[in-house]
């Protein structure tokens, strides 16, 4: 079957990440976590005296500081996915803290921070057969991406999937914390002047509130097969 680009844009814990893996696995495709190389510079700049006490950013530190940031990823034999890389360290767990996630929309905000993140993406994207999630990726990224989907899904169930992924590593908030710094990130993502979160005019939305992850996934199989279909059927008439 020929392969394909797929670029799933959406709100935060909208479960992107966890479709588009199944989807890697399944389809046998290359899975980046775009939001994670966003949360890798972040933990640089955390460490590295960027973030101020008032919890706002020395921008032009980072800009300047922007050569020495290296993100990669590194395939985890163990867990069948890749880690992210800061620098050659592995910061998988790290960027996933709440720290990270309450820095990260600000950082993502900056234009140069941008500019080398999305260059790197579409470099390690450029091959077909490849699945990426993030905020700008049908808008962005590549805009000429075969199947684009912006995921959403109510925000009591969003919430409630992120308090339970804390949990299960030993970080205990709120119901109700976890719902703020959501809902902070969305607006951040939403209202930022570079590239922001929004729905590709072809993307199609699909809103998982009430699906399992089984019904999520036959259904964008179902998508991809109908688009090879189509792609088979224009192919032969010309
Ligand atoms: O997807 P994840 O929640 O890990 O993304 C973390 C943050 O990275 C987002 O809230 C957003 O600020 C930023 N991001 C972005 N563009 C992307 C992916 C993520 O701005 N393509």
């Amino acid at each position: 079957m020929q392969k394909i680009t797929i670029a799933i844009d959406g709100y935060s814990s909208c479960g992107k990440s966890t479709l588009a893996k199944a989807l890697a696995h399944k389809l046998n495709y290359n899975y980046i976590d775009t939001g994670a190389m966003y949360r890798a510079v972040t933990v640089y700049a955390l460490r590295n005296g960027i973030i101020n006490a008032d919890k706002t950013i020395n921008i032009e530190k980072l800009i300047s500081a922007l050569n020495d940031i290296e993100v990669t990823f590194v395939f985890n034999p163990e867990t069948h996915i890749s880690d992210t890389f800061l620098n050659n360290e592995n910061v998988e767990r790290e960027i996933r803290n709440m720290e990270v996630s309450s820095i990260v929309s600000k950082i993502s905000s900056i234009k140069e921070v941008r500019e080398k993140m999305v260059a790197l993406q579409r470099k390690m994207g450029k091959s077909k057969g490849v699945i990426l999630d993030g905020r700008d990726i049908g808008t962005n990224v590549f805009p000429k991406a075969e199947l684009k989907l912006f995921m959403t899904a109510d925000n009591d169930v969003r919430a409630n999937r992120r308090l339970n992924e804390y949990k299960s590593k030993g970080q205990y908030f709120t119901l109700e914390e976890v719902k703020q710094s959501l809902y902070q990130r969305d607006q951040e993502d939403i209202n930022r002047k570079e590239n922001p979160l929004m729905k590709a005019e072809d993307a199609i939305v699909l809103d998982n509130s009430d699906i399992s992850r089984e019904e999520q996934l036959e259904f964008v199989l179902k998508l991809i097969a109908d688009l090879q279909f189509i792609s088979r059927q224009e192919q032969s008439q010309h």
